[in-house]
């Protein structure tokens, strides 16, 4: 079967209002009894304690009736999300500047990216020269098909969830307001 995952990131938050925001989402699915407010280990995969499903957590999804959801855990520090529900296509990086699509799977391109993420994940900051308009582009700022990669500060991972809704998903993204969110599900 196989675990899935629904994450919710938002691509401006700054390292410093990263907790902040998390907290305020946190304490509203607290008070709505989606989520407990004590997160802990074995919720979700790997050891990072997430927030075991509260009492009303049917709120969040589409369908309730298959469901059996896991934990939620909030990632506050730099992270690299991913999805993986694409439809098959070649996915595609959009430059922000010129709105050139890039493949990725391009031997050169690939290269370019996997340098700047690494440098990202060491130092938070990594420019791409898009190869379009040369001009040079912070990795955050590229556009994947499909929201396939966010490198972001702030993110909320939904483990094993029954579909979440679009609703709850607007809700949520109320309190990032002017940010830019993605929404990431996935399967391990
Ligand atoms: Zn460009």
């Amino acid at each position: 079967m196989g675990d899935t995952f629904q994450t919710i990131a938002d691509r401006t938050a700054t390292p410093e209002e990263a907790p902040r925001l998390a907290r305020a989402v946190v304490d509203w699915l607290v008070t709505e009894g989606i989520v407990l407010a004590a997160a802990e280990p074995g919720w979700a995969l790997g050891d990072d304690p997430a927030h075991p499903p509260g009492p009303h957590w049917q709120k969040a999804v589409d369908d309730a009736r298959w469901g059996a959801p896991e934990g939620v855990a909030v990632y506050t520090e730099r992270h690299v999300f991913y999805s993986n529900f694409h439809d098959g296509g070649p996915v595609a990086v959009t430059c922000p500047r010129c709105g050139a699509g890039v493949d990725s799977d391009d031997k050169a391109t690939a290269a370019l990216f996997s340098t700047a993420m690494d440098a990202w994940q060491a130092t938070g900051e990594a420019d791409i020269a898009c190869p379009a308009c040369a001009e040079p582009v912070p990795l955050t700022d590229w556009d994947w098909t499909d929201d396939h990669l966010a490198f972001v500060h702030l993110g909320f991972q939904f483990w094993n969830w029954p579909w979440l809704g679009e609703e709850f998903r607007a809700r949520v993204a109320e309190f990032l307001p002017g940010h830019r969110t993605a929404f990431l599900p996935g399967k391990v």
